[in-house]
């Protein structure tokens, strides 16, 4: 707000009555006579007071995050299951007993594969439920080690693991999923 000395509109001081006016929330202190204009001189005379506040307002919505239209926020969990999925089956049709990668490797393929910024935290949220969903065993690791996975599709048979893996996707919800979503 300018001073509350002079009227925002014709500059004169303000002795008398004064009246708030407000413009996309901010406030400028107006004379009596500017007050009473019709409102089309009073814009007039306050035309630079209300382009600094418009382009106040675009420079704001410019600078605030934006996020990506072309994938869905609900689509996020079920990219992220089924891409890690294939990630293992994949290793095990190359002839491996199972994953073994670190969770930035992993990050990384992800990445590759869906066109999301995953990091290694992501990875770390995503196998930890699928794990405790019942999906996938997860093996191996300790301090610096990477971790080996596996989906549970041979214990369980193939009906019994999809059902398992629809009912974790009901549920579970990447933590801070937006970040995914985040235009970069
Ligand atoms: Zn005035």
């Amino acid at each position: 707000m300018s001073g509350t000395t002079a009227c925002a509109a014709c500059g004169a001081a303000l002795t008398g009555r004064k009246t708030l006016w407000e413009y996309k929330g901010e406030s400028f202190w107006l004379c009596a006579t500017c007050a009473a204009l019709p409102m089309e001189r009073r814009y007039a005379l306050l035309k630079s007071e209300i382009r600094r506040v418009d382009q106040e307002a675009k420079d704001r919505a410019a600078a605030q995050v934006q996020y990506r239209s072309d994938i869905r926020e609900e689509q996020l969990e079920p990219l992220l299951v089924h891409a890690f999925l294939d990630l293992i089956w994949e290793r095990k049709a190359a002839g491996k007993l199972e994953l073994v990668a670190t969770m930035e490797t992993i990050a990384a393929w992800l990445s590759d594969r869906t066109r999301l910024p995953v990091k290694a935290q992501h990875v770390q949220y995503l196998t930890l439920a699928l794990r405790d969903g019942l999906v996938i065993s997860v093996g191996g690791g300790g301090i610096g080690r990477p971790n080996s996975y596996d989906t549970r599709e041979t214990e369980m048979g193939i009906d019994a693991f999809w059902d398992q893996v629809d009912a974790f996707l009901l549920v579970w919800k990447m933590p801070n999923r937006m970040s995914l979503l985040q235009v970069i």
